[in-house]
């Protein structure tokens, strides 16, 4: 069956998030969803597949962060939430992974940051977030999932220590959340990086994982932050 892929970002147009929509037959998958002001935008990139909320089969989660996760609250009740085993329990928030505002206020001297931070204010990034459906799957396995695109987890920690990327093997896409972006407010740059450093809960680890990334056989990078950009593997940093 014909699976297409698409890539959304935030309706605010300056990339704060992005979540990746997969449509298989009548079925809808959904990769992330954005933050908690990006409710609406994520319906609206449903509609405009041709679908509705009631074909969304399941979201899987890069990882549990407020940008990624906050529109889960518009979605029915009884889709199911995916992520890994430690990521889950990082969205039932029994413990916290985030940049912290002390962090964040050392570096608010970059204009960049400083404007970032007023972004992510006004975005709802400041409002709790928890999912108590997050359901926690094995990530180590390769396995093929049962859903749209059927996709493999690909474990890629340091950005948070539960973190994955998200395989579609059949479309040579990969949905990076995090652990690769293409573009970011407090950065100048453009095209396939890490984020700053700060953003890490390990940074060392969050380098590391980049190998995982680029022995996937994937030519499209759909990131948590930034377009999708066709992506030659080993040229990113
Ligand atoms: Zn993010």
């Amino acid at each position: 069956m014909t699976t297409v892929l698409r890539h959304h970002g935030s309706r605010r147009g300056t990339g704060y998030a992005a979540w990746t929509v997969v449509v298989e037959g009548t079925d809808v998958l959904l990769v992330d969803a954005g933050f908690p002001d990006d409710a609406e935008a994520l319906v609206a990139s449903v509609t405009a597949a041709g679908r509705t909320l009631d074909d969304v089969v399941a979201v899987l989660v890069t990882h549990a962060h407020v940008d990624h996760v906050g529109g889960l609250a518009a979605l029915p009740a009884h889709v199911p939430v995916l992520a890994s085993q430690g990521e889950a329990a990082h969205l039932r928030r029994e413990f916290l992974e985030q940049v912290s505002p002390a962090a964040i206020a050392a570096r608010a001297w970059r204009p960049r940051v400083a404007r970032w931070a007023v972004g992510v204010l006004g975005a709802g990034g400041l409002r709790p977030v928890r999912d108590t459906r997050a359901v926690g799957v094995d990530v180590d396995t390769g396995e093929r999932l049962d859903l749209p695109g059927r996709p493999v987890a690909v474990p890629t920690p340091g950005h948070t220590s539960g973190h994955v990327a998200w395989h579609f093997p059949d479309d040579g896409v990969v949905a990076s959340g995090d652990a690769l972006v293409t573009a970011h407010p407090t950065s100048a740059r453009t095209g396939p990086q890490l984020l700053d450093r700060m953003f890490h809960h390990d940074p060392a680890a969050a380098e590391a994982s980049l190998a995982a990334l680029r022995g996937l056989d994937a030519d499209r990078l759909f990131p948590g932050h930034g377009p999708a950009v066709r992506w030659a593997r080993g040229r990113s940093r």
